[in-house]
C-alpha cells in the first residue's frame, strides 16, 4: 500500500483496465471514471480475472467525456490523472466530429479537473495516429519528433487523436504551467483480454484474420505492443521525474502486416489456421519503421515483442468453433 491516489479515466476501456489492475498490484488507491455506473461490475470481474480479490482500494465515479458533470469530484484529491478515455472505434463514423469533440474535449475537461485538484501530474494516453500519418513511411524511422497532421485527409479517429493531444499541450501552456504532463503514444495495441474487456484493434485484427473475415494483407504495417506493457509505461511516465514535459512512443520493436499476423497464427497455432486467408507478403521496404529508443532509454521500458502480444490475444478468444 502507498498513500498516493491515482484517477484512470475510461475503466470499462481494454487498457483502463489493465492500468487499474497494475496500479493496485502497485497499492495505489484507485479512482476511475465510467460513462454509467451500472457497468461497474464489468470492470470489477476483468480485475478478478487478473488476479485481485479486494476492492477497498478502488471507487468509480460518472463522468462523460461529452459532459462538465463529474470530473471534478472524481479528481478531487488525487496525485495523478491518467486519461485514457477516448472514442476508439472500428468504424469510421460519418461525422468526423463524433470522434473529434468527445476526444478533444474529454482531454480538456480531464485536464482542468485535474488542475483544479492540483494534482502533480497527468499522463495522457494520444496515439501513434498524432505521430505516424503525415510523412511518407518509406526511408522514415518514426520518433517522438514527429506529428501527424490534422489539416491533412487523415480518417476521424487519426485526427482526433491528434487534435487532442494538441489541445492538451495547448493547455498546458497557457493555462497550466505549474501541472505536469506526459503523453503516451502506442501503437496497436494487442495482448491479453481481461475478463470480458476486449477493444477494437484486437477483435479487427486477430479476430478478423483467425475468423478469415480479413482476405487480403492491406496497403500499409502497423506496430503492436502488448496492452501490460502499455499500462506498465504509463505508470513509468507518472512516476519518473524525467517524463514531465515528454510524449513517448509505446511500440514493440518492429512493424507487421496482416500476411505476418496470418502467417504468425499458423505457424503458432496450427489448429486455428483453418479459416486463415493466404496472403501476399508486403515488400520489406514499405515497412513502417517506429523507435522505442526514447522510452527505453528515458523509463527503462521494455516491451515484449509484437509476437507475444499477438498471441496473448488470439490465446484469449475461445476459436473452437475454427478448429481442425
Ligand atoms: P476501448 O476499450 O474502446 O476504450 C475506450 C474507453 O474510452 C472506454 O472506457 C470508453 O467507454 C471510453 N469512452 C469513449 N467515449 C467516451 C465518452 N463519451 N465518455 C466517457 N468515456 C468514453 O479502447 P482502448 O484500446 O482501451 O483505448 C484506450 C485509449 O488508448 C484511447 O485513448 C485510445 O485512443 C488509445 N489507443 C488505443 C490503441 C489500440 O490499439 N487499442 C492504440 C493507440 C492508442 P465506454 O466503455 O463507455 O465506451
Amino acid at each position: 500500500m502507498n498513500n498516493q491516489t491515482v484517477l484512470v479515466t475510461g475503466g470499462t476501456g481494454f487498457l483502463g483496465v489493465n492500468i487499474i489492475l497494475e496500479l493496485l498490484k502497485k497499492g495505489f488507491t484507485v479512482r476511475t471514471t465510467l460513462r454509467t455506473l451500472s457497468r461497474k461490475n464489468e470492470i470489477l470481474d476483468a480485475l478478478t480475472a487478473g488476479g485481485i480479490s479486494t476492492f477497498d482500494q478502488l471507487s468509480f465515479y460518472e463522468a462523460d467525456l461529452l459532459s462538465d458533470n463529474g470530473w471534478d469530484e472524481a479528481a478531487q484529491g488525487c496525485d495523478y490523472v491518467l486519461h485514457v478515455a477516448s472514442p476508439f472505434v472500428a468504424e469510421q463514423p460519418k461525422d468526423e466530429n463524433e470522434l473529434i469533440i468527445p476526444a478533444k474535449e474529454g482531454t480538456l475537461r480531464a485536464l482542468k479537473a485535474a488542475k483544479k485538484a492540483g494534482v502533480k501530474r497527468v499522463v495522457l494516453t494520444s496515439s501513434f495516429a498524432a505521430i505516424g500519418y503525415s510523412i511518407d513511411p518509406r526511408n522514415h524511422v518514426f520518433t517522438e519528433l514527429d506529428w501527424t497532421d490534422e489539416n491533412a485527409p487523415v480518417q476521424a479517429y487519426i485526427k482526433s487523436k491528434t487534435i487532442a493531444e494538441k489541445a492538451a499541450w495547448q493547455f498546458m501552456e497557457d493555462e497550466a504551467p505549474a501541472m505536469e504532463l506526459t503523453v503516451i503514444n502506442p501503437v496497436g495495441i494487442f495482448g491479453p483480454i481481461l475478463g470480458g474487456i476486449s477493444s477494437a484493434s484486437l477483435d479487427t485484427v486477430v479476430k478478423g484474420i483467425v475468423e478469415g473475415h480479413i482476405k487480403e494483407n492491406a496497403p500499409f504495417t502497423f506496430g503492436a505492443v502488448d496492452v501490460r506493457d502499455v499500462a506498465d509505461i504509463h505508470i513509468k511516465a507518472m512516476l519518473h521525474p524525467e517524463a514531465a514535459g515528454q510524449r513517448f512512443l509505446a511500440t514493440s520493436e518492429g512493424a507487421m502486416s496482416f500476411y505476418d499476423v496470418a502467417e504468425l497464427i499458423k505457424k503458432e497455432r496450427p489448429k486455428l489456421a483453418g479459416k486463415i486467408a493466404t496472403m501476399q507478403p508486403t515488400p520489406v521496404e514499405e515497412y513502417t519503421q517506429m523507435s522505442h529508443k526514447k522510452a527505453a532509454e528515458t523509463l527503462g521500458w521494455k516491451p515484449r515483442t509484437r509476437e507475444e502480444a499477438i498471441l496473448a490475444s488470439v490465446d484469449s478468444y475461445n476459436f473452437s468453433n475454427t478448429q481442425n
